[in-house]
């Protein structure tokens, strides 16, 4: 707060802020109100018959085909008519059979509900089942996240390894282990040389690792490395947020995420807390800014201390 500013000063910004809140939510009829939702929501071509819907919380990736639509990702909740209205203008018509949540958080199912009760197959790892069926506390926010209904919940999970869908096409998937929560899968859709990575990379955005839910820099750097594995020069990698990737993009921010982890390690055996690495130049000369560098090196230093015993003698 700054300083000299009276309560009266304070009330006025308060109705100010209220009074726009009134000009956007209600005072537009129900039609404009409806095209001021979906005025943020693009389609992104992404390679043949593969589009990406941005601007509904976290991409979502659409496999567009007349036997129906194969999803990774439904989007935040509050975008979820946009996303239909869309999907029903794309080659098959809206007509989703299969949809894939690369991990739990709210921008990735926030759509689940209705595309189960329309009767997709939702496939996940068990960890984002797990979590969708009960409420998880979230430590940033003091509170509990409430659990999906169950027509919203993943009806195929597997634990390790990879698979494949059957069908026309090779569909596989398989876990990304801790990359950014306990839940991460990546899906990729062979043939067409696509790979949805969730998460687990962020081309634009600070990487984030959400230590309480199981990430940390160790399994994201294993996690980049897969996708390096499964990938050409050729594939299309589509993350959850930010634009579709190449494969020389993706060795970039893996190098990142190797150097990062290697010097948090170093650091971590000199006792060193979260500032004591930024200040001993955990950043420096990265190929990219952080927007906050004392929010990742937070989050990844505490993501290290649950796997302590897996670091070597040096460590405690
Ligand atoms: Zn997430």
């Amino acid at each position: 707060m700054s300083e000299g500013m009276g309560d009266a000063a304070m009330d006025r910004r308060a109705i100010v802020k209220g009074a726009l809140g009134g000009v956007l939510g209600l005072a537009l009829p129900p039609f404009a109100r409806s095209a001021f939702s979906q005025a943020s929501l693009a389609v992104v071509p992404v390679s043949e018959g593969f589009v990406m819907l941005t601007g509904a919380g976290g991409n979502v990736l659409v496999r567009t085909a007349g036997t129906g639509q194969v999803l990774v990702d439904s989007g935040a909740a509050k975008f979820t008519d946009a996303v239909l209205k869309q999907l029903r203008e794309l080659p098959g018509g809206g007509r989703v059979t299969t949809l894939f949540n690369t991990h739990w958080h709210k921008e990735q199912d926030g759509g689940n509900l209705a595309f189960g009760e329309s009767g997709a197959t939702i496939i996940a790892h068990e960890k984002t089942r797990v979590h969708l069926a009960t409420d998880y506390y979230l430590p940033d926010e003091d509170r509990y996240e409430k659990a999906l209904p169950a027509a919203a919940r993943p009806t195929v999970t597997f634990f390790t390894g990879d698979k494949t869908l059957a069908g026309n096409e090779r569909i596989e998937y398989g876990h990304l282990l801790e990359a950014h929560t306990d839940g991460d899968i990546y899906v990729f859709f062979r043939d067409a040389n696509v790979l949805a990575a969730g998460d687990a990379i962020s081309p634009l955005k600070d990487p984030v690792l959400d230590w309480f839910g199981g990430g940390w820099l160790g399994g994201r750097a294993d996690a980049q490395e897969k996708l390096l594995k499964l990938s050409n020069e050729k594939t299309r990698i589509v993350p959850s947020y930010g634009p579709v990737m190449g494969r020389a993009e993706l060795q970039a921010e893996f190098d990142m995420t190797r150097l990062l982890f290697d010097r948090m390690l170093a650091f971590l055996k000199q006792g060193m807390s979260a500032q004591d690495m930024l200040d001993a130049g955990l950043m420096k000369g990265l190929n990219r800014t952080f927007r906050d560098p004392a929010r990742f090196a937070y989050d990844a230093h505490k993501g290290y201390w649950a796997h302590h015993n897996t670091l070597g003698p040096e460590v405690l």
